[in-house]
């Protein structure tokens, strides 16, 4: 199945000089949306999972698709001041600036067995935070499992101590 030929690249969106992988045609598919969550699903090998966590906001496509076919549950990460109740935040540097993540303390039980989800893995910055979340919240981190990797940005570098798989690799 060539899931590479249903992720648009749109040029210079958000910026100029960024080409962006665009998912919505891949989503736009019945036959693609259910692929793609089965073959997510599969990377994950048959480990135990009790909690999908995605990130905002492209994580919450698949993500809860994820936790629906492994049989757990989905925890969203947000940008701050979405969650309406006590989170735990996490500040991490972007190439210019910061950027801050926040989770719901009581989202994470102590020992859950955690997938993180994102579409995309770009510089590693997002995937990292959310990773030091689940973990201070005391959840074991089961796999990093993303639907693209852009290998040149070497993201998986800031995540080098955790498990991580990614359908397609640019
Ligand atoms: P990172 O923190 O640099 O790894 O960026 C990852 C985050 O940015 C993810 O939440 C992605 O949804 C988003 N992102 C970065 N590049 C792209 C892209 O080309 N397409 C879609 N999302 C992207």
């Amino acid at each position: 199945m060539d899931f590479k030929s249903f992720i648009r690249d749109v040029p210079n969106f958000p910026k100029d000089g960024i080409i962006f992988k665009d998912i919505t045609p891949l989503l736009q598919s019945p036959e693609m949306l259910n692929k793609t969550t089965e073959a997510l699903a599969q990377l994950v090998n048959g480990h135990k999972i009790d909690k999908v966590v995605g990130m905002e906001s492209r994580g919450f496509i698949f993500g809860p698709l994820l936790a629906s076919k492994l049989n757990a549950g989905f925890v969203p990460i947000r940008k701050p001041g979405k969650l309406p109740s006590t989170t735990l935040s996490e500040t991490y540097d972007l190439e210019y600036g910061k950027d801050t993540l926040e989770i719901h303390t009581d989202s994470i039980q102590k020992g859950d067995m955690v997938l993180i989800h994102d579409d995309v893995l770009a510089t590693g910055g997002t995937a990292s935070a959310a990773c030091k979340l689940v973990e201070k919240l005391g959840g074991n981190i089961v796999q990093c499992n993303f639907l693209i990797e852009l290998t040149f940005l070497e993201g998986i570098s800031k995540i080098e101590e955790y498990q991580a798989k990614s359908l397609l690799k640019y």
